[in-house]
């Protein structure tokens, strides 16, 4: 199974700024100098080998969006942010083979898990199927109020694609195309509900836009036994542990270090950082993630436990 991000960024897209890019330049040169750089060494080795992600490239501006790729032929999406229109690009430019049958399941009706949706090429085909799966009562309303006639110029109702509406509960266990499915309710603005995908003995948890307070130090907390095992935890860690503690309590997102803990305490093989936060650049985010890495140390000395931090593009391959 592959999981691929399309969308990583939390809340809204982001650009990355010349004076980023600038920045970026700079350090990668004085890096250059340092190692002599300029003496004919491979370039390519010198970037893999000497730059940090946050010199030589770019955790992305898309909101949230991830496929997984369970071989079989039809698409699996975990909403439709903005990182849903490169999808499109890429199964077009890759004349991808699969049946155009596409599953999409939306953790919650914000924005910036549903933007996408209007500029995601196969629902202009009159040979695609979308399954759009939720839990809410105003799913289907949602995306016909996104594209009414003040909002964008084409209409839900005139796309092409055979478009059906599938309303799902939580905590029920359904079987989709072969995957083992089942959802949990979670604390966030108007709710929102985490995945969990079983297939050929990999496990995969999508859960992002949730705030996990005090009581998730409880040993029985649902989520240790909902996230329990998995082979990918894809995890809302739009803030810092002092800002999710403080200014930014109760505001339904968690930090990177609650991300770890109950990670860890459910046996999970790979965390990976999610939803990140906008205000963010590059170095910060590269520095929230040697802190995760830090932090699981101090928590669990011995764990075995890999931690990656989202960004577009990222494939995880289960
Ligand atoms: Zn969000
Ligand atoms: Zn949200």
């Amino acid at each position: 199974m592959n999981i691929k991000i399309w969308g990583s960024r939390g809340s809204l897209p982001i650009s990355v700024t010349a004076d980023e890019v600038r920045y970026k330049i700079k350090e990668a040169l004085a890096i250059a100098c340092k190692e002599q750089i300029c003496k004919g060494a491979d370039v390519d080795k010198f970037i893999d080998e000497k730059l940090p992600f946050y010199v030589w490239g770019s955790y992305g501006s898309n909101t949230s969006c991830v496929e997984i790729d369970d071989g079989s032929d039809e698409y699996f999406i975990c909403d439709a942010g903005s990182g849903i229109r490169d999808l499109a690009v890429d199964i077009i430019e890759n004349k991808r083979k699969k049946n155009r049958i596409f599953n999409l399941f939306i953790s919650h009706l914000h924005w910036d898990h549903i933007q996408g949706f209007p500029f995601f090429l196969p629902a202009y085909s009159k040979d695609s199927v979308i399954n759009i799966y939720g839990f809410h009562d105003t799913l289907e309303e949602s995306f016909f109020y996104q594209q009414n006639t003040n909002n964008f110029p084409v209409q839900l109702n005139q796309l092409s694609a055979q478009i059906n509406f599938k309303k799902l509960k939580p905590d029920q266990q359904y079987d989709i195309s072969g995957f083992k499915f089942s959802a949990i309710k979670q604390e966030h603005p108007g709710d929102s509900y985490g995945f969990r995908f079983e297939k050929n003995d990999k496990i995969f948890i999508y859960s992002t836009d949730a705030e996990h307070g005090e009581e998730s130090e409880k040993a029985n907390y649902a989520f240790i036994d909902f996230f329990k095992n998995a082979d990918l935890l894809i995890f809302d860690a739009q803030y810092r542990y002092q800002e999710a503690m403080n200014e930014k309590k109760n505001w339904g997102h968690s930090s990177n270090i609650v991300g770890v803990e109950l990670a860890e305490r459910a046996g999970v093989k790979r965390l990976c950082l999610f939803h990140n936060e906008p205000g963010y650049n590059d170095k910060v985010l590269f520095e929230v993630h040697k802190e995760s890495e830090r932090y699981l140390k101090h928590f669990s000395p011995g764990s075995k436990m890999q931690i990656y931090i989202a960004y577009d593009g990222y494939n995880i391959e289960l």
